[in-house]
């Protein structure tokens, strides 16, 4: 077993068996871009949706959501489940930016349509923009899901000030976001929230982000 996947079975394991209710992964590299075509754009290895297979595997969860709120697209993600019934795939990321894909269009096939979301923002998205996305996309589709475990693809260049991404996120604003899941995760989950590190490369900002988000898991 590689170190790698000790950390994300321990954070599962501990979420799922009720241990504790919400765990975040403070990790690198990130792994959104990976799939099991190889690694891609920092990432070797897909993180997120190792956790939720394993999720679905060992504590035999039915349905798995993925919130994405790094400023990049999780492509790799939206592959390994865009037939997938049983994971939703919720992103909000910068169409223009790489890795090019993350298109409103692609919604998913077969049995997984209508269970992968991208919601493209502009250039400059505010916390206004990204929350609005998260009320009007994410939280209907949610209800209608009705996950047995959230995750979350905590990436945090969608932040103010980041060296790669061109969105103006506050801290205060990831603390909204993160509400907003928990209370998904509240309703259907038993509150059960995994949240994995991504992307943020403006190291400052990052742990500032980081802090405000995990400040506001701790408050549950
Ligand atoms: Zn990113």
């Amino acid at each position: 077993m590689s170190i790698g996947s000790i950390w994300r079975s321990a954070a599962v394991d501990a979420v799922c068996t009720g241990e504790v209710s919400n765990a975040f992964c403070a990790v690198r590299p990130p792994g959104h871009h990976a799939s099991d075509r190889g690694e891609h754009g920092f990432c070797f290895y897909n993180n997120v949706a190792i956790a939720a297979r394993y999720a679905q595997k060992k504590h035999r969860l039915a349905r798995v959501l993925i919130v994405d709120w790094d400023y990049h697209h999780g492509n790799g993600t939206e592959w390994a489940f865009y037939d997938d019934p049983t994971v939703l795939f919720f992103s909000t990321h910068a169409l223009y930016a790489f890795p090019g894909t993350g298109f409103a269009d692609k919604i998913g096939k077969g049995k997984g349509k209508g269970l992968n979301i991208n919601v493209p923002l502009p250039r400059g998205a505010d916390d206004k923009k990204i929350l609005g996305a998260f009320k009007e996309r994410l939280v209907p589709a949610a209800n209608r899901f009705r996950p047995n475990l959230v995750l979350i693809s905590a990436g945090f260049d969608s932040r103010k000030d980041d060296l790669l991404g061109d969105f103006t996120v506050t801290d205060a604003g990831f603390a909204e976001l993160t509400k907003l899941v928990m209370s998904i995760a509240a309703t259907y989950s038993r509150s059960r929230v995994v949240s994995i590190l991504e992307g943020g490369y403006n190291t400052e900002g990052l742990a500032l982000a980081v802090e405000s988000h995990v400040k506001t898991l701790l408050s549950n």
